[in-house]
């Protein structure tokens, strides 16, 4: 029997890319729908060094309502595992419309273009910024929406548009999954995350502070009320998310409906704590300084983790020192991100390729790789 195809939007991204990786170990073949604005096609030859079966890439734009037809029309899709999107805070306050055009208006098009087809299986890349910055922890899923940006009020949005979906039409089965903080790297070292430019948050930017890319970390604040001070964020490993996408997408197939579930530990570490994990994990003093407050920033929050439990069965398996010490590896093994060589035959696995369409994108000069 053929292994079903997922279609994975955002698949070569960050997160995608490690979901890919759990979806072809559950059985699964995913076809990624990406416009690499921010990511690299090589993430998913990184997949196949892993797996063993590097993902159909379809360049193209989750907007596009004729290439999402195509990629229906080619692929016989079983589910969409949607995390096609933009994500910075900040550039979603100097440039709303984008986000809403891309995360919003994206996912219109794409639940139009599935139920076309025929496809009525969703697993949506939520946030924990649906909560806001005010709601005391752990958060349960049941604390209102109080989202503070334009980022975090693209994905309430996106939520309530599929609630309403799922309440008109019960054929549909979704799963809106709110990652609290994903950080490290497939245990491999093969895959990671490279963010574009000067990291943001905090975990690859320790990593470079630690490799020597960078000077030193600044701690953006050490007068909250928390254990020392510095911010605290639920910590979850990527690849506990990536399975996490399996284990939803199996309850979305057996139940019409919606749900709502946090992903994360349920416990909390401050940048501190963090620091001295990466320490221990790489054996590199990480130096750093304490500078103002970020703005905007929530001084503490973490989740209620066991609405996922409940539903799917799923929790996170990996601690803190396992997500430092496997972005240390990537780091390490790659300080160049994709631009560095993979190893060769890096698995062992053999190599599978599903080729089984041509090109399908609507625009010209878009490639089917
Ligand atoms: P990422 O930027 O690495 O991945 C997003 C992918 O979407 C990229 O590959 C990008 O090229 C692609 N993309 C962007 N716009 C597109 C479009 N119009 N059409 C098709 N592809 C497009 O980010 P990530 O960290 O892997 O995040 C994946 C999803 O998870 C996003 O929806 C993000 O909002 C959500 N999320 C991420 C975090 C986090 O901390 N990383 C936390 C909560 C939620
Ligand atoms: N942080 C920091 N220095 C950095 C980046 C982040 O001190 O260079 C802190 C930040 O203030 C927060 C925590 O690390 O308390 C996590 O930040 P990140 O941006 O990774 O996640 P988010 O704040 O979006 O949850």
């Amino acid at each position: 029997m053929r292994a079903p195809r997922i279609l994975v939007t955002g698949g070569a991204g960050f997160i995608g890319s490690h979901t890919c990786v759990a979806l072809i170990a559950a059985g699964y073949l995913p076809v990624v729908l990406d416009t690499l604005v921010n990511s690299d096609a090589r993430s998913l030859q990184r997949v196949a060094c892993i797996t063993g079966v590097e993902p159909v890439l379809v360049c193209g734009d989750v907007r596009d309502a004729v290439a999402l037809d195509r990629v229906f029309a080619a692929y016989n899709v079983a589910a969409v595992v949607h995390l096609a999107g933009l994500k910075a805070v900040g550039e979603s306050v100097a440039d709303p419309v984008s986000y809403y055009d891309v995360n919003l208006a994206g996912t219109l098009a794409l639940v139009q273009a599935m139920d076309r087809a025929g496809v009525r299986r969703l697993v949506f890349s939520s946030s924990a910024t649906v909560y806001g910055d005010s709601q005391p922890s752990p958060i349960a899923e049941s604390a209102p929406y109080a989202a503070v940006n334009p980022y975090g009020r693209t994905k309430a949005m996106v939520e309530s548009v599929l609630a309403d979906l799922a309440r008109a039409d019960a054929r549909w089965g979704i799963a809106c999954l709110r990652y609290f903080n994903p950080i490290g790297a497939h245990e491999s070292g093969l895959l990671g995350e490279r963010p574009h430019g000067p990291p943001n948050n905090l975990m690859p930017y320790i990593a470079q502070v630690a490799a020597g890319q960078r000077e030193c970390l600044v701690v953006h604040g050490a007068d909250y009320d928390t254990v020392d001070g510095t911010g605290v964020r639920d910590y979850v490993h990527v690849m506990d998310v990536a399975e996490g996408h399996v284990s939803a997408l199996r309850h979305a197939a057996r139940r019409p409906g919606i749900l709502m579930a946090n992903l994360g530990t349920g416990r909390g570490a401050s940048v501190l704590e963090v620091v001295s994990a990466f320490e221990r994990a790489s054996g590199r003093r990480i130096a750093l300084r304490i500078g103002p407050r970020r703005p905007g920033d929530a001084p503490a929050y973490w989740a209620d983790a066991r609405g996922a439990w409940q539903a799917f069965g799923w929790r996170a398996r990996r601690d803190l020192d396992q997500m430092c010490a496997d972005s240390w590896r990537w780091q390490a093994a790659n300080p160049h991100g994709f631009d560095d060589p993979a190893p060769a035959h890096a698995s062992g696995l053999p190599r599978f390729q599903d080729n089984t369409s041509t090109s399908i994108n609507s625009k010209p000069g878009h490639s089917h790789a």
